[in-house]
């Protein structure tokens, strides 16, 4: 249907009424010229920084509902302050601070006063939405009514989302021509089609692709393996992605999130020169840096390379028709289909050790794996000890046969891309597309052959590696660096000016010790800025005495009974925060009949929908008990009465045989004291700032696990939260201390 339907007089896929190469008229704007910053930056007044954030400053006088807040000037002191004094600075400020306007004043001012870039990193695209689309222009509507006081000249602003926002062009072209396309496929593509040529971004925010079409996109989104650049027939003309880049050339704000930032850093060609930074969200930064600067093989990736590579794939597709219609002389055209046909043969070879390799690593994962580690994922540590088990040796044995395999696909496909090259007719539309595919095969097998073989046989001694294996028979192999901070350290900390790191959740016990060593920040200026709220007043703290402890019998019977009680006391109105989904389905089994009777939903992550879905169903009825698990420890903003109490089922410590989390460990002296209760207490600051979200709210924090005041630690976590009442009493108390409390 889709051939015979018809634009015009054009069918949908006619190359010659849908090519790119006549640009969309969107990409003719001109680009800003690259910012020429001052030799010596002039320094920040951060006097009048100040008034301007006063009670009878120009922002008070611009938004009528605007609180003076003190911690929102201590904070942008310290973050001027940096700026000017070249420095770095670590600052801890949670909600109701107004925290992106106590950097982003400081940070606008100077990027403009100096003509130097500021980049500003995120962890979600929530944020960097709210920061491009309120904050930022708030800000400036503000700045502008002030004249030439603050800065003389034009803010210019961009944001650099993470590659995957972005159309890849040549993937979509690749992917829009081969033969035989399914129906759900052709659809998603003819959508494409029909946006392709009018957006100016190719950012798939523009879309609202949710659902199936979310992995279709991942077909053609840019990514770092897929980008052949120079070899790429798109890179100077038209990708989405390298105009985005050129944008932020002359910005002098540039919002990115935390993986493209991260990517930068690790491997760079994404960020003009930059010497300033802030990080908001920085609790996220050791995770994203384990994200980016590890790397893993799965058999869905080997497998897709030689489908790509072989009979049917779109390189051949391409260069077949090139072949078909092309002048060059036969005994050239004779030599590329020579060398095209000894690729094919080489990658059915491949193909038989790809499959040999993932034998011997499901063999050696079925002898090694624990029966007690069985469930959705399991995960298995290749340690020295694991690697000199007969098992992996067979691995070790197959790997040598794939990767003379691959050396010999490497070799051949890089001949063919030189020789394809050289043609004297280079700009034919097939034969750029076959070279654009050929390259990027090129660059996957090198990738592959690389990663495989440090995961394999010459594993370093910074990194860990793991297996994985999925219920339904996915394997995976994973690698990620112990401590992120001995590789960013240098980049981020050595090279930079100045870097601002900033969070609800940076400082446990009082000190920021354990986010600093982790992040290999050494030097910084340090500031816990006060919470604006009164936690004495608002928020009880009850611990029950007489709960077992975690993992001894009675403990999930406690946890059901007080959820229950609680639940019938306050009408729902309750998060309770799991470690994990076993615990999330055993307490949601305890307690689901019990509310139901009582009219009480009961919402269970994983059981009931998504995260999203939930935490909309419970702000829409209150009358609820939210039971969540790690996407419920943060990010769950409900303002008033609607979220009064919080559970927390146990204290979030990391899971021992996780790999990354048992390799950590291994660096400390004191493991226990020195990594994992830093960390949980982290996860728990987190959680535990879901209650209390405005001036006016009230609420109960009631923790279920009695390590809280039966261990040494237990103190640690209460003295990280802010000063609260704290009580302390029987199990079954806990609905009538809660709605007292509650004042109901
Ligand atoms: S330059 Fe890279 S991201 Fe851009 S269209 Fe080409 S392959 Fe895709």
């Amino acid at each position: 249907d889709l051939e015979r339907s018809k634009v015009g007089e054009a069918s949908l896929w006619d190359r010659e009424a849908w090519d790119l190469s006549s640009r969309p008229p969107g990409l003719e704007q001109p680009q800003a010229e690259p910012l020429a910053p001052v030799r010596t930056p002039r320094p920040l007044d951060i006097g009048s920084l100040a008034a301007f954030l006063s009670e009878n400053g120009l922002l008070a006088e611009a938004f009528p509902g605007f609180e003076y807040r003190p911690g929102q000037v201590a904070m942008m002191k310290e973050v001027a302050g940096a700026l000017n004094s070249r420095r770095h600075a670590i600052i801890e400020a949670g909600t109701g601070i107004g925290k992106s306007i106590a950097y982003l004043l400081p940070a606008v001012v100077f990027a403009v006063r100096n003509s130097r870039a500021v980049v500003v990193s995120t962890n979600t695209i929530n944020l960097q939405e709210q920061l491009t689309t309120k904050d930022i222009p708030d800000l400036l509507g503000v700045l502008h009514q002030a004249g030439d006081s603050f800065f003389d000249g034009d803010l210019r602003i961009a944001q650099l989302k993470g590659r995957s926002n972005y159309l890849c062009l040549r993937r979509w072209n690749a992917w829009r021509k081969t033969p035989g396309l399914p129906w759900e496929e052709a659809k998603f593509l003819l959508r494409l089609l029909l946006w392709v040529y009018s957006t100016t971004s190719g950012d798939r925010a523009e879309l609202s692709i949710t659902g199936s079409d979310a992995a279709l996109w991942s077909r053609v989104c840019a990514s770092e393996e897929n980008c052949v650049v120079n070899r790429c027939p798109h890179y100077t003309d038209g990708c989405f992605l390298y105009r985005a880049r050129e944008k932020a050339e002359g910005a002098h704000l540039i919002v990115v999130n935390h993986a493209l930032l991260l990517s930068d850093l690790a491997r760079g060609g994404i960020l003009p020169d930059y010497s300033c930074l802030v990080v908001d969200e920085a609790h996220h930064l050791e995770d994203e840096a384990t994200e980016q600067l590890g790397f893993k093989v799965a058999d869905q990736d080997l497998r897709s390379c030689m489908d790509r590579l072989g009979d049917r794939g779109g390189f051949l597709f391409y260069l077949r028709n090139y072949l078909r219609t092309t002048s060059t002389g036969a005994p050239r055209k004779a030599e590329i289909k020579q060398r095209s046909d000894s690729l094919v043969a080489g990658t059915k070879r491949a193909r038989s050790a790809v499959n040999e390799l993932l034998d011997a690593l499901t063999r050696f994962l079925g002898v090694e794996l624990r029966d007690d580690q069985r469930g959705y994922e399991q995960r298995l540590r290749l340690t020295g000890a694991l690697r000199r088990q007969p098992g992996w040796a067979e691995m070790e044995h197959s790997w040598e046969e794939l990767d003379l395999e691959l050396d010999n696909l490497e070799s051949g496909l890089s001949e063919l891309c030189t020789m394809m090259e050289n043609l004297s007719d280079r700009r034919n539309p097939d034969l750029n597309s076959s070279l654009g595919e050929s390259s990027y095969l090129l660059q996957q097998v090198r990738g592959i052959r690389s990663q495989l073989n440090a995961i394999i046989v010459s594993p370093e001694p910074h990194y860990v590696y793991w297996a994985s294996i999925r219920s339904e028979g996915a394997l995976c192999l994973h690698a990620a660096p112990v401590h992120v901070g001995s590789l960013l350290g240098e980049p981020l900390f050595l090279r930079k000016d100045t870097v601002v790191l900033t969070s609800a959740t940076l400082s446990t016990d009082g000190n920021f010790d354990y986010v600093k060593n982790s992040l290999g920040l050494e030097e910084a200026a340090e500031l816990i800025v006060e919470p604006p709220f009164d936690y004495v007043n608002s928020t009880m703290i009850y611990l029950p005495q007489d709960i077992p402890e975690p993992d001894r019998a009675g403990y999930q019977h406690g946890v059901g009974e007080a959820l229950v009680g609680l639940c019938r006391a306050t009408r729902g109105r309750t998060l309770a925060l799991f470690t994990s989904h076993a615990g999330l389905r055993t307490a949601y089994k305890a307690v689901d009949a019990a509310l139901d009777e009582e009219g009480i939903l009961v919402l269970g992550q994983g059981l009931d929908g998504s995260p999203r879905k939930l935490l909309a169903r419970f702000k829409d009825n209150p009358e609820s008990l939210l039971m969540g698990t790690a996407a419920f420890w943060e990010g769950v903003d409900v303002v008033g009465p609607g979220l009064s109490v919080l559970v927390i089922a146990r204290l979030p410590f990391g899971v021992p045989n996780d790999p990354v989390f048992s390799a950590r460990a291994e660096l400390f002296d004191d493991p226990f004291n020195e990594y994992m209760v830093p960390q949980a207490i982290l996860r728990f600051k987190q959680g535990f700032g879901r209650l209390i979200r405005s001036h006016n709210d009230r609420g109960a924090v009631v923790v279920l696990d009695r390590r809280l005041q039966s261990k040494s630690y237990g103190r640690a976590f209460l003295q990280s939260l802010p000063k609260c009442t704290v009580r302390s009493g029987a199990l079954r108390d806990i609905p009538q201390e809660v709605v007292r409390w509650l004042g109901e």
